[in-house]
């Protein structure tokens, strides 16, 4: 049988030179210069002021709280239809998670649920473009700023998502990366945060340090190694052409599906996916039946890989627990289908026809 793999996994030989360039440089340390050649390239590519390194997205969410200076005791709201990652560095910096609704038909906080659950310990909102499908991130920017909020955007799953023609990270505070084996720029482990702000772009980049061990600012070691950052830098020039193969394959598979109970996940007016996948939205009485069904036909769902729910109704985040009717519903009517550069048109073809072929009973 078919076996649809949801990872694209990244070969360019270049590397191994690359790499065996850096090793006898013998400069692996998150000081070496190659970090702050992948940071300029980084900031470069994205359009942002600053970049900086670190070594993973949990990472980069740590050093965002931080170098925002929000303290213990303070709230930050995000909406539920998030990865865990994302919640635990909150919990961890002893701040107060705040699950607030989506849109009924975007990732993005729901205005209204904000103001309802708002109280003067709220300092920050995180939007989380899952699987890189864009919200409108300008009118939230414009709601934090006009509420004094701070606006982070969680964008590990978003390289290349836009709106209005930019990229999503031109519309916050600061900007979170992961660049993990599975996302769309890997360094097999790793991350960085984007920010416009000079401060906060010392403030993070001293946190990643130890505080410049003046032993002045507190810090810690969350520094990219020299031999990941070398991997980024050469992986930075494919992005564009990744994101083109995403979209033809995407468009590819919008042309073969002919199934009523299916359609793709809308997206927000003046936005931009970047296929990190595709994603369903599901009509049927019965999603989980068609996302089963799917599977046994070799093609896999990150639904069920990450048993998709609510991040409240699990066990670690009970004390949180709130009601986010549209986020709910949302996370029970959508699927992921993987388009990735590694999936071929024969691929997309067998993926159309199961998809068109099931009946529901
Ligand atoms: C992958 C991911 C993270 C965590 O990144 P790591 O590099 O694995 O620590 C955080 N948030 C989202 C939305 C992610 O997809």
């Amino acid at each position: 049988m078919k076996r649809i793999s949801d990872k694209y996994q990244i070969f360019d030989k270049n590397e191994v030179e690359i790499l065996a360039e850096q090793l006898e440089s013998g400069k692996l340390s998150g000081t070496s210069v190659a970090i702050q050649d992948y940071e300029d390239d980084l900031s470069q590519f994205f359009d942002a002021k600053f970049a900086v390194a670190v070594s993973s997205g949990t990472a980069a969410i740590q050093v965002a709280l931080f170098s925002l200076g929000l303290s213990k005791g303070d709230k930050v709201m995000l909406t539920p239809t998030c990865p865990m990652m994302t919640v635990y560095p909150i919990i961890f910096a002893g701040l107060v998670p705040v699950f607030v609704d989506t849109e009924a038909d975007s990732f993005g906080f729901d205005i209204e649920d904000v103001v309802k659950k708002f109280d003067s310990k709220v300092r920050a909102v995180i939007d989380i473009p899952m699987w890189g499908y864009p919200m409108d991130v300008k009118k939230r920017q414009e709601f934090c700023h006009s509420h004094d909020l701070l606006y982070i955007l969680d964008l590990a799953q978003a390289h290349g998502s836009k709106f209005g023609g930019k990229y999503l990270s031109k519309y916050c505070d600061v900007a979170c990366f992961s660049t993990h084996d599975r996302k769309i720029l890997s360094t097999g482990e790793g991350g960085f945060i984007l920010t416009d702000d000079r401060q906060t772009a010392e403030s993070a980049k001293s946190f990643t340090q130890f505080g410049f061990m003046k032993g002045v600012d507190f810090g810690l070691n969350y520094k990219l190694g020299a031999l990941q950052a070398t991997i980024g830098k050469n992986r930075l020039k494919q992005v564009n052409s990744q994101l083109v193969k995403r979209k033809e394959n995407s468009d590819l598979l919008r042309s073969l599906i002919k199934n009523n109970s299916v359609s793709e996940f809308k997206i927000t007016e003046r936005g931009t996916a970047n296929y990190y996948t595709y994603l369903l939205s599901l009509r049927f009485k019965d999603n989980l039946g068609f996302i089963k069904y799917l599977e046994e036909k070799g093609i896999p769902s990150d639904i069920t890989r990450y048993s998709y729910l609510p991040l409240y109704e699990l066990p670690a985040f009970l004390e949180y627990g709130t009601v986010c009717a549209n986020a709910e519903l949302l996370s029970k009517t959508i699927t992921t289908i993987p388009v990735h550069p590694g999936i071929t048109v024969d691929d997309i073809q067998y993926i159309a026809e199961c998809i068109n072929l099931y009946e529901e009973r």
